[in-house]
């Protein structure tokens, strides 16, 4: 690998800026969390960039790109690695460009806060907290590693998004400042309708070098678990919970029996094995009248209060949010490493009944898990459900029958934009590629539009990068 490109010639040009060669340590930065897939495992464990580099600035981003452009060498941006698709691995090798450490929180207003992009998310609520009272809106369930750059860059909602929607929703990221790929690279200031252009882009098409998010007041948040005896009865709850305005939720997930008792361990002793789990944080002040909520519904059993349990039994208990979105499907690889997941759309109204007849067709090889979210202003959820995997090939055709019963599945074992996406090419972010990477340097094999544009969505055919061959080798 090593030979492709003139790195030497690069560090010549770096200057003081904090490079790291030595091939372990360049490894582990080249790596995410692809292996939550067993086909990215396949197609990308051996994928590895030449070099680390370690910006620290905003003007040693740009002295780094000017050099990497000049010299045709791939630019791959990475914040902590925790994305799932291998969004952050450089199929090209070349350089990965770590971001963790430009990572201040620069300001703090009423509704808004202004970050550089290694800020990990947590850290910037440590920050706004104490300051203003405030919190961000939105965090994936990695608050406490995932960085705010890798999160617009690569997220696409979570924590929060019961309340706020999506994170590509108007108002969920209020403006970017961008690095373009060029000679000089331009600074430019993203807004409005542009945001679409880099959002969720996976850096494809832009360094991301600030983010301005909005905030909400920081409420104390505390977690519930209401138990049912079947799947479409904890559903038809969650959503029924969801749709009560007044009642401030941060987050609301369903686990399907026996998932909650068996891969999320210290939990187990509150949860029945063939409890169908409601796992709902809620704003402390809405305890009370949320509780009454759920009081009349037949067949609820609250199995865990985060307010009446002892300190003791409080120990070593992960947040609520910390069993939802990736995480449970994490807590069942901890388990289980033959695990794996789906992404899914459930489309709006008829989602519950949708939910109910799917995993009713698949049994126990696919446990439920739901998040409920406001999608467009409806109360709906999307699946994340586990998959007791056999083969690659039944995984294809668990995918198909999902979406002949009427769901949309978001491909999580494919590793560009367009496969894990609407599976059709995004004209914005396309466009902007062409005027802000006109050499295809950042992130090279993510985006098929950019890489073959005769491509065609509707083959069936998994799409593989030619660069790939080379680094995976
Ligand atoms: C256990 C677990 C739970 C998760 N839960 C959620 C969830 O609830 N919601 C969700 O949306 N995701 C979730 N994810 C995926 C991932 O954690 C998030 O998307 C996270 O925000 C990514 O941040 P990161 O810093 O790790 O980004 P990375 O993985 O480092 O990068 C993500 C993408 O952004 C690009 N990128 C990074 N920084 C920049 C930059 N400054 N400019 C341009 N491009 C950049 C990278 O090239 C890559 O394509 C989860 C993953 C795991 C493993």
């Amino acid at each position: 690998m090593s030979g492709r490109y003139d790195i030497a010639g690069l560090k010549a040009r770096l200057g003081g800026i904090r490079v790291e060669e030595n091939p372990a340590l360049v490894r582990q930065k080249s790596r995410d969390f692809f292996w939550y897939s067993p086909r990215l495992k396949r197609q990308l464990d051996g994928v590895t960039g030449d070099i680390v580099v370690s910006p620290s600035s905003e003007q040693e981003v740009v002295a780094t790109l000017a050099s990497a452009y000049e010299l045709g060498i791939p630019v791959t941006p990475r914040g902590t690695g925790t994305g799932n698709y291998g969004q952050a691995m450089p199929l090209s090798g070349g350089i990965v460009l770590d971001l963790s450490g430009f990572a201040g929180v620069k300001s703090v207003q009423s509704g808004r806060v202004v970050a550089e992009p290694g800020a990990v998310l947590s850290a910037i609520d440590a920050v706004t907290r104490p300051q203003s009272g405030q919190e961000l809106r939105l965090h994936p369930s990695t608050y406490h590693t995932a960085s705010v750059g890798g999160f617009v860059a690569g997220g696409s909602g979570g924590v929060g998004s019961i309340r706020w929607g999506g994170l590509r929703d108007f108002g969920n990221i209020l403006r970017l400042r961008v690095a373009t790929m060029e000679a000089t690279p331009r600074l430019l200031t993203i807004e409005g309708e542009d945001l679409h252009k880099v959002s969720h882009a996976y850096g494809t098409n832009g360094i991301i070098t600030e983010v301005e998010m909005p905030l909400a007041p920081a409420y104390g948040w505390l977690d519930v678990i209401v138990g049912f005896s079947s799947l479409e009865a904890a559903a038809a709850f969650a959503n029924a919970l969801g749709e009560q305005d007044g009642l401030l939720l941060k987050n609301l997930a369903v686990v399907g029996a026996p998932v909650p008792h068996d891969y999320f361990p210290r939990h187990r002793k509150f949860i029945p094995r063939d409890s169908h789990v409601a796992i709902v944080t809620v704003a402390d002040f809405a305890l009370g009248p949320m509780l009454a909520f759920t009081g009349r519904w037949k067949g609820a059993q609250v199995l865990f209060r985060q307010d009446t349990t002892s300190a003791e039994d409080l120990k070593g208990l992960p947040p609520g949010f910390e069993l939802a979105w990736n995480h449970t499907t994490l807590r069942a690889l901890r388990v289980d490493p033959s695990i794996t997941y789906l992404q899914v759309l459930y489309p709006f109204p008829n989602q519950v009944k949708l939910v109910a007849a799917i995993h009713e067709r698949f049994g126990d090889e696919l446990p439920a898990h739901l998040e409920f979210v406001r999608f467009d202003g409806k109360i709906t959820c999307f699946g994340l459900p586990l998959v007791r995997f056999t083969s690659e090939e039944r995984l294809v055709e668990i995918m198909r029958i999902h979406e002949e019963m009427g769901a949309v599945i978001f491909d999580p074992h494919r590793y560009t934009l367009e496969e894990g996406g609407m599976k059709q090419t995004d004209d914005v972010q396309l466009a902007f590629k062409k005027e802000a990477d006109p050499r295809g340097l950042l992130n090279p094999g993510k985006m098929i539009a950019w890489e073959d544009p005769a491509y065609d969505y509707k083959s069936g055919k998994t799409y593989l990068f030619k660069g790939l061959g080379e680094t995976a080798g």
